[in-house]
């Protein structure tokens, strides 16, 4: 949910000192090797792992979108012929399916109904020695959160990768304590940045296994790691999206200043409010309680009560052009079928929730 009017709530603040990340739009970007834009980079790597709650020494915005650290967390450690174990509950966890069998693993999906959560013991059972097991941890295509914990504290030699696109900034990820091996986001959802960096998070014991020569040259992260970590000469290997930083470093310290549980409990409330209200108005929530994203709801399309000659779609695009509200519309198999409201970044507000609740009564019968 976007509601277009909104202020972004990011500026100068306690973590924002940066007079470059305040000034993007009135001075020159600095340049990439440039001493003050590396301090910026290492601060902001220093943020990421503080909200991915992890001492990862690698731990670095990709630049591209969230997909990207998807590819960066296959591509740098599957090698051809690796079994790779993937929990497939919706859209993004078929996506990590279609990227690890282009990186030339025999992929062993463990599929679970959409709409509800993978059960961790089958993907520990699917095989007895997988080189990675796979799982998106906040599923956007449904709603459902997928837990982690279980399947770090029994992985065995596997390497755990997570897709925490949906849920970094909005819920409990915690790296370290659940035994994620690799972890990648995506800037544009919780974290409420532009869209354009995944930040990822990755274990020394996956940084042993990482490929020399992966099948990437641009998502090369032993390549990448010697610039953005420090650990060795800055040195050029592709020009960093500058601004996208600035952006990434000026949102993650909005993010702390605020405090992570209080966003995680922001996230509940509005979530909780949400879905209470539209539990309320007789909308079929898809995640069962217990593994609802607060973030992202998914709610099944209430066909009897879409006014005559309008679909789905024309009421979604209502709420966009009378209430300035983006919802999103169900994707693969829930194409037409769900909708997906999210509720999350700065848009998670009370104030959103009464909106959409509000204009949702005014909009169906
Ligand atoms: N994984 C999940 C869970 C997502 O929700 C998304 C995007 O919505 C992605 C991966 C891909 O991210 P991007 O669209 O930023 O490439």
């Amino acid at each position: 949910m976007t509601q277009h009017s909104e202020r972004i709530l990011m500026g100068p603040g306690p973590s924002n000192p940066y007079p470059a990340a305040i000034a993007v739009f009135t001075r020159p970007v600095l340049g990439h090797l440039d001493g003050e834009f590396i301090e910026l980079l290492d601060d902001a790597c220093e943020r990421l792992r503080s909200v991915f709650r992890t001492s990862n020494a690698l731990t670095f915005p990709v630049s591209g979108t969230g997909s990207a650290g998807m590819e960066a967390a296959f591509v740098n450690v599957v090698s051809v012929g690796d079994t790779v174990v993937v929990g497939v509950n919706g859209v993004f966890g078929q996506r990590m399916c279609d990227v690890a069998a282009r990186c030339g693993a025999s992929v062993v999906p463990v599929e679970a109904e959409w709409g509800t959560p993978l059960d961790p013991q089958r993907l520990l059972d699917a095989h007895p020695a997988p080189a990675v097991i796979a799982v998106v941890h906040a599923e956007t295509s449904t709603g459902v959160r997928n837990d982690l914990a279980e399947l770090g504290a029994a992985k065995g030699d596997a390497l755990l990768v997570a897709d925490c696109v949906t849920s970094l900034g909005g819920i409990d990820v915690r790296v370290d304590d659940w035994g994620v091996d690799i972890a990648y986001s995506g800037t544009q959802k919780c974290l409420g940045v532009p869209p354009g960096l995944a930040p990822i998070s990755v274990s020394p014991r996956a940084v042993e296994r990482i490929l020399h020569r992966p099948r990437s040259w641009y998502l090369d992260i032993g390549m990448i790691a010697d610039y953005v970590t420090g650990s060795g000469a800055r040195a050029y290997h592709h020009t960093a999206p500058i601004s996208m930083i600035y952006a990434l470093h000026a949102g993650l310290g909005t993010v702390l200043d605020e405090g992570l549980e209080a966003a995680h409990a922001r996230h509940q409330e509005c979530g909780g409010l949400l879905q209470a209200g539209l539990e309320a108005r007789g909308f079929e929530l898809v995640a069962p309680a217990g593994a609802r994203l607060p973030q992202l709801t998914s709610v099944r399309v209430p066909e009897s009560r879409l006014p005559a000659a309008t679909d789905e779609a024309g009421i979604r695009r209502e709420l966009l052009h009378r209430y300035g509200i983006e919802i999103g519309g169900g994707l693969g198999a829930f194409a037409g079928k769900c909708w997906r409201i999210g509720c999350m970044g700065n848009t998670a507000r009370p104030r959103n929730v009464t909106l959409v609740l509000a204009a949702l009564d005014e909009l169906l019968e």
